[in-house]
């Protein structure tokens, strides 16, 4: 073979290359679309009977010189880089990624602004217990300068004979409380139906580590014009979570604040393990305000004060903790909420 003919096989080869990539691009085009439309019906976007039909087809119109399977790998190949820019395509569509909105999204609480670099505090009694229980509460909150109470109303607990919480009384008592000392108040909700009722006491729902996939939940309080506090599974990955407050900001609600409040694992030391790395993941691929529940991460006392340093050395938006006049005689969780003091020497180590 002259020079001249390899030269002029190099170049039917450098066409046909250029032909082979305008067609797959092209294919990856209409697999887009396909992608599109599973998406809006809710379909699965791998659909192996489909694929196995279109490899029999091919084989089935094969002459070689190539061998059968070897043209099954190579398809296969572009049936799985066009499955991936669909899935890709389906990442950049979520409303609360980074890709959708690169600029932080800040929620405003009775005048605290959640996500605006500087720490914000939620702090309160694990539940409402009594009047001067919270009020004790709040007045220490108030002298540090704090605008966020918090408080359970409705606890989920595990065991259905402990403490369940003073319902829309403990909310009640919320309201009255904040509005003596000016404060904006942070509660769980964990029934959809009590939603429309909780807006009138509260300024920020909390949805539990416990309902973090309850569904109906989220999609209730995505679909009111309040402020929503999403606290992460006990077992939930990060992109579980992500998804749960997607169902939120999916109905019109953007006002989220993730909570990560650790996660179980075969450690026993603490109560649960704080994913801190979950912080800055978070901070990262979306674009809400993240805060860190140092209680009932840690579950211990000694541990609250260096794990809100890590929070805020991390880049956490924020910091949760319970404080309680007197924990000993705590409905729930006595084993590390923060007396009056305590909590006051926390605060002044922080700032
Ligand atoms: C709470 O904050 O009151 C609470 C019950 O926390 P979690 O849902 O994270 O367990
Ligand atoms: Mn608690």
């Amino acid at each position: 073979m002259s020079n001249e003919e390899l030269d002029q096989l190099r170049q039917e080869l450098d066409t046909l290359n250029l032909d082979i990539l305008d067609l797959i691009n092209k294919r990856a085009e209409i697999a887009h679309q396909i992608g599109q439309v599973k998406k809006k019906q809710g379909m699965n976007r791998f659909d192996p009977v489909r694929e196995r039909a279109m490899l029999d087809t091919i084989t089935d119109h094969n002459e070689g010189p190539f061998e059968h399977s070897t043209v099954e790998k190579l398809f296969k190949e572009i049936f799985k880089a066009s499955l991936e820019l669909q899935e890709d395509d389906h990442r950049k569509a979520l409303l609360v990624s980074r890709k959708k909105k690169p600029e932080d999204t800040v929620v405003t609480v009775r005048g605290e602004e959640i996500g605006i670099g500087d720490p914000s505090f939620i702090m309160g009694p694990c539940a409402v217990e009594s009047y001067e229980q919270v009020a004790k509460v709040a007045e220490a909150v108030k002298a540090q300068g704090l605008k966020l109470l918090r408080g359970g109303a409705f606890k989920p607990r595990s065991s259905p004979y402990d403490f369940q919480g003073l319902g829309l009384e403990g909310l009640k008592i919320l309201k009255q409380v904040a509005d003596e000392y000016d404060l904006g108040v942070v509660s769980e909700i964990v029934n959809p139906a009590d939603i429309e009722t909780a807006v009138d006491y509260i300024d920020v729902i909390q949805i539990g580590a416990r309902n973090m996939q309850n569904f109906e939940l989220l999609k209730a309080a995505g679909s009111v014009d309040k402020p929503v506090l999403l606290k992460r599974g006990l077992s939930a990955t990060i992109s579980e979570f992500v998804n749960a407050a997607e169902y939120i900001i999916s109905r019109g609600n953007e006002n989220i604040i993730l909570c990560e409040r650790g996660i179980r694992t075969y450690e026993k030391a603490t109560r649960n393990t704080l994913d801190i790395s979950a912080v800055p993941i978070l901070k990262q691929e979306t674009h809400l305000p993240v805060m860190v529940d140092v209680t009932h991460s840690t579950g211990r006392r000694d541990l609250l004060l260096p794990t809100a340093k890590a929070a805020i050395a991390v880049g956490a938006d924020g910091v949760m903790a319970e404080v309680h006049p007197d924990p000993a005689v705590a409905l729930s969780d006595a084993a590390q909420q923060m007396d009056i003091e305590t909590f006051n020497q926390f605060m002044k180590e922080l700032k």
